[in-house]
């Protein structure tokens, strides 16, 4: 029977919720072709997420706790996550797609001489293997593919899978030794981090994005980030705004930036271009606001504003207030 090791994300304390799609993708596979799923978890001071972690069914929470595991430097990590691999015989190993996972699996993959893909977005047994659909060129090609070798890696795409619901009881905990050299060629030297005070897009139930009708930081914090307030949301950005320098990189969304499955997403000044719809088409409700009555974005929005954002988002956001 087939084992499966799940690699869970967390920071600062804190459990990514793209973990639990990764634990639900395995939960699925486990059901339709037999095998048990553990999860790995790796850090320091990891006691919390290990519980966390315990109510979801799986065969057992792997716990590899370590001083020199503190920050998620991709070669120890990978390091780890290969010998927990080995140690439990896991012919599957899979973690979100997400900028963690995608650091340390490659790596991991390379370890275990193993095959890889990323992006999965569904899974099923076929015979004593496996086919995955994954996507390709921003979403507009689904590939059905096969990988070959005892042992496969994949990130699967959180945005598409819904996060596992905890099934009671608690799972045995184990350990996974961080005796041996670990590899050092990664040294963690300083963290610099903007104090967040709003939800990370991936998690949110509502994000609100602008695009190129904003003309700098100053407007963009007024209009986008004061509706984002005002909904308790997360804020996004087009790569436009980034490539002009007035909002950070990590608020892109898109092919090229975050995917996102928010319940609500608006559009504040976003044409709809396809790599950009490519991060936020598996949203439930889209609101765009557009003074352009023809932008492609009013094809995938359930509710259109044909305004000027100047005009339009401050209304809104009194509106709101009131
Ligand atoms: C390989 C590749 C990867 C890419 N990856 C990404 C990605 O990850 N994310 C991404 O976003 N883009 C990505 N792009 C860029 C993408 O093609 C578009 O250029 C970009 O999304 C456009 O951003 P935008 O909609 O903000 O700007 P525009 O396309 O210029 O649209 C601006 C919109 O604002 C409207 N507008 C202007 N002024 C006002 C106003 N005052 N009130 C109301 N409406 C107004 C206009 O009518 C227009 O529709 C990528 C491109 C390539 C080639």
């Amino acid at each position: 029977m087939p084992n499966t090791l799940i690699l869970a994300e967390h920071d600062q304390g804190k459990l990514k919720l793209a973990t639990l799609s990764a634990v639900e993708f395995a939960r699925q596979l486990c059901v339709a072709g037999g095998g048990s799923f553990h999860v790995l978890v790796l850090g320091h001071h990891i006691g919390p997420i290990v519980e966390l972690l315990r109510p979801y069914g799986a065969a057992q929470v792997l716990s590899a706790d370590h001083a020199d595991l503190a920050h998620p430097l991709a070669d120890r990590h990978a390091h780890i996550t290969a010998a927990a691999a080995r140690q439990i015989g896991a012919t599957l190993v899979i973690g979100a797609a997400s900028t963690f996972s995608k650091d340390i699996l490659p790596r991991a993959a390379a370890l275990l001489d193993a095959g890889m893909i990323s992006d999965v977005v569904e899974g099923r047994p076929e015979g004593a293997d496996f086919l995955f659909k994954r996507v390709l060129f921003a979403g507009n090609v689904i590939a059905t593919v096969q990988l070959e070798g005892a042992v496969k890696v994949l990130t699967i795409r959180a945005s598409a899978i819904p996060a596992a619901a905890q099934v009671g009881g608690a799972s045995p905990v184990g350990t996974v030794s961080v005796d041996g050299a670990l590899p050092c060629l990664t040294q963690f030297v300083a963290r610099e981090q903007k104090a967040a005070t709003r939800p990370d897009a991936t998690e949110a139930r509502i994000v609100v994005s602008g695009g190129r009708a904003i003309r700098n930081a100053e407007d963009f914090e007024r209009l986008v980030g004061g509706l984002a307030d005002t909904l308790g949301a997360a804020v996004g950005s087009s790569r436009a705004l980034v490539d002009a320098g007035i909002t950070a990189n990590s608020l892109q969304i898109g092919q090229t930036g975050k995917v996102v499955a928010p319940d609500l997403y608006v559009a504040i000044g976003i044409s709809g271009a396809i790599q950009h719809m490519a991060g936020m088409k598996d949203t439930k409700v889209v609101a765009a606001i557009n003074k352009d009555s023809e932008a492609p974005i009013f094809e995938v929005a359930d509710y259109g504003l044909v305004a000027d954002v100047y005009e339009a988002v401050p209304q809104l956001i009194s509106k709101l207030k009131a």
